[in-house]
């Protein structure tokens, strides 16, 4: 151990038996106040993240798992990172699923010709070159099925499940072409996971059981949806041409993106903080999830730019294909495996970029109150709030709260949010400038202050 380091040691010595204990114990508010303001002036002072995020959706438009505009986009990221002085910058390698959606339609031929308004839902299988033709039976949830059972086998299910919450109404995306496939259905459709309607369908990945046939499934959009079941409540046959040229391809390579600002007393310990950057096909993945990608770079950029370098490292993930499988998500734990006793916080922004509420957390009481306490340095812009919650709040630090990482995720005032979700509507117009930076002060201040608490953050 050389003069320097011991100094250090010792001043860490100190500190932690002293001054930061005192900290820790009267709240954080005057230890950190002085940084927390910088960060909110310098995020909110311009439009810089929003310009950004425009700069990477118009210029890149959706980025899809396997597609060539996710990878380009990821290039220009990793090269704009560099720009920004941001340290370590690289692309570890995943490899992703590749679904693509092909040719697709579905057209009404009973009781009239008409065009329904369908995505297919990801990870679709496609249906044969002529499509399938059948009759349709329109049930309004699982328990429907179960006691239409006998009339569903031939048939194409359309699940008309009204919207209640996203976690509760997406179970039909996700699990409803197995159970219409166990009752014998052709083909499934689902009404659109949606909050709001202008006929727009939403799509979104379905996982097939594996003990039941793979059958084609697709999301029609609210408005369709109710129109074929009042016309099934008249008694009138509903039959419908389902055709969709879906096909999984051969996996590809991809990258997590990833960028640090390394800490100035123990490198080795690690905040992540970080959003998504693959998207569904369609729209611009403007808030899911450029938005949360943009936000938490940007805060880390920030944190550099004011100078202020924490305790620990933080280090900005963007990880890949979240949407086709979380294996952006699950790559980063297996690659880090290692360190992950390291990892003192996982944060994720991927409920859209609007006004910051606060935040979600998952992990121990003892951390939670401290996390409560970073969060009511944000009293300026509304995002103090703090809910604990039993599991990881967002997908991609699942694998890591999985492991006993604390998880974090960034709530906002989301009552738009699955107005847009995985549409064509999901574009930058939809988003507030102010709104998106005060995202970025949010990510800003949580990431720095944890990356800076003297002893870290307890584990359960
Ligand atoms: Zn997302």
């Amino acid at each position: 151990m050389n003069h320097r380091r011991l100094l250090l040691a010792l001043g860490v010595a100190l500190a932690g038996s002293t001054f930061p204990l005192r900290a820790q114990d009267t709240g954080l508010a005057t230890t950190y106040r002085a940084a927390a303001d910088s960060l909110i002036r310098a995020a909110t002072r311009d439009s810089a993240a929003y310009q950004r995020l425009a700069r990477l959706v118009d210029g890149f438009g959706h980025r899809q798992a396997g597609s060539r505009s996710l990878e380009a986009a990821i290039d220009w990221i990793l090269t704009q990172m560099k720009k920004d002085g941001l340290q370590n910058v690289r692309g570890e390698p995943v490899q992703v699923n590749h679904w693509v959606r092909g040719v697709e339609s579905a057209v009404l031929v009973k009781p009239r010709l008409d065009t329904l308004h369908m995505l297919g839902l990801g990870g679709s299988v496609g249906t044969p070159k002529g499509g399938v033709t059948a009759p349709v039976l329109v049930v309004s949830s699982f328990e429907d099925l179960e006691r239409r059972t006998a009339e569903a086998r031939g048939k194409i299910v359309l699940f008309d499940a009204p919207f209640t919450e996203y976690e509760e109404t997406r179970r039909y995306r996700s699990d409803g072409p197995s159970a219409a496939a166990r009752a014998g259905a052709v083909a499934c459709l689902v009404r659109s996971v949606a909050s709001f309607s202008i006929r727009s369908p939403h799509t979104g990945r379905t996982n097939y059981d594996s003990t039941v046939a793979r059958i084609p499934a697709a999301a029609v959009s609210v408005e369709d949806a109710m129109m074929l079941h009042r016309m099934q409540d008249r008694g009138e046959q509903v039959v419908v041409t389902l055709r969709m040229g879906a096909r999984e391809l051969a996996p590809v390579r991809s990258r997590n993106v990833v960028a640090e600002l390394v800490g100035r007393e123990k490198p080795d310990e690690v905040v992540v903080l970080g959003g998504h950057i693959d998207s569904w096909d369609v729209g611009q993945g403007a808030m899911d999830d450029g938005g949360g990608s943009v936000a938490a770079w940007e805060a880390v950029r920030l944190m550099k730019e004011l100078g202020l370098r924490p305790r620990r490292t933080v280090r900005v993930v963007l990880w890949t294909n979240e949407e086709n499988g979380v294996e952006g998500g699950s790559g980063y734990r297996d690659a880090h495996k290692a360190e992950l006793g390291r990892h003192v916080m996982a944060m994720e922004s991927d409920g859209g970029v609007f006004a910051p509420t606060g935040f979600a957390f998952a992990g121990s009481d003892s951390a939670a109150a401290l996390v409560r306490q970073a969060a009511a340095l944000l009293g300026s812009i509304g995002a103090t709030k703090v809910e604990k919650v039993p599991d990881s709040p967002e997908a991609d630090i699942g694998p890591l709260v999985e492991e006993g990482v604390p998880g974090i995720g960034l709530r906002v005032e989301d009552s738009r949010y699955f107005w847009y979700h995985h549409t064509d509507g999901d574009t930058l117009d939809k988003l507030d400038p102010a709104e998106v930076a005060r995202c970025v002060a949010a990510l800003a201040v949580m990431a720095y202050v944890v990356a800076d608490l003297p002893s870290g953050l307890p584990r359960s």
